[in-house]
């Protein structure tokens, strides 16, 4: 199991705020002490600015240097460019290691999967996971699912990926809640699986599983995983009923695919977010 993180991500927070340092912090000292899997560190390098470039728009880059809040959600911090940069970097890093056959994940902070083209917002300043995506088009994989199991709907990714040839995207999310779109597909290749609050477990299971069946149809040469963990049951801002044991057999379900895959970190609030990950890491895993 390859992890990809940088301490430094817990760098900058705003008091109250869910999305904190401690969902990283809290994550490292779970996974250094357990003994259950075998884990090569990695740290991010640097993300390529034309890379970045692919999914927004100039204008959006130059905005996360302007020192206002982006929105209610969504603070300015500063640096904030350079940490969203170094999540981008890890993503990049993510999809190298998938395609050399590795078990990989991605542990950054701040999140990506509602950033669009051109707006900071839900936590998110750069489309990590629509970045790594447009890489792998852009340098020879021919087909890419995009699996985005986070309770929130991934409207950013959706955004950006929309109607590009070789992408797929499958959102399995909360309905109503934020942002309040995926209710319906959108474009040619936007599959977007809306769940009820409060849905029981079973019943939202068969929704993930439903979403990966059609993931499946898409024949994907890669897949990269919106990893959320705020489907759980005590997540502070959703309304699900997920357990440790879904993201385990979400983990196993998607190790099944047989398809090289690499997950990156979306949200999940809960103080209980490093057994979540620790869960899904093992299912990945096989264990
Ligand atoms: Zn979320």
């Amino acid at each position: 199991m390859k992890i990809i993180t940088d301490e430094r991500c817990t760098g900058y927070h705003s008091p109250g705020h869910p999305e904190r340092p401690a969902r990283i912090s809290g994550t490292l000292e779970r996974l250094r002490s357990q003994k259950d899997l075998t884990i090569e560190w990695a740290k991010p390098s640097c993300a390529d600015e034309d890379a970045v470039l692919r999914a927004h728009t100039p204008g959006h880059i130059a905005r996360l240097r302007v020192p206002e809040d982006f929105d209610g959600d969504t603070p300015y911090f500063p640096q904030i460019a350079d940490f969203a940069r170094s999540s981008v970097a890890a993503a990049l890093e993510a999809l190298k290691s998938a395609r050399a056959g590795k078990t990989v994940f991605g542990l950054m902070r701040p999140p990506g999967h509602h950033a669009t083209q051109s707006r900071a917002m839900g936590f998110c300043y750069l489309n990590n996971i629509a970045i790594a995506v447009l890489e792998a088009l852009a340098t020879g994989t021919k087909r890419v699912a995009v699996y985005d199991f986070d309770v929130h709907h991934g409207n950013g990714t959706e955004a950006i990926l929309a109607d590009k040839t070789g992408a797929a995207f499958f959102s399995i999310h909360q309905y109503p809640c934020f942002p309040g779109t995926g209710t319906g597909n959108v474009g040619k290749n936007c599959f977007n699986f809306p769940v009820a609050p409060q849905t029981p477990r079973e019943a939202y299971r068969n929704v993930l599983e439903r979403a990966l069946g059609e993931l499946k149809k898409f024949k994907p040469e890669l897949v990269a995983v919106s990893a959320g963990f705020d489907a759980y049951a005590h997540d502070p801002i959703a309304q699900e009923t997920l357990e440790a044991e879904d993201f385990h057999w979400l983990g196993q379900k998607l190790r099944g695919l047989g398809v090289p895959l690499f997950s990156l970190l979306e949200g999940g609030y809960s103080s209980d977010l490093p057994d979540l990950i620790f869960a899904y890491l093992k299912g990945l895993a096989g264990k």
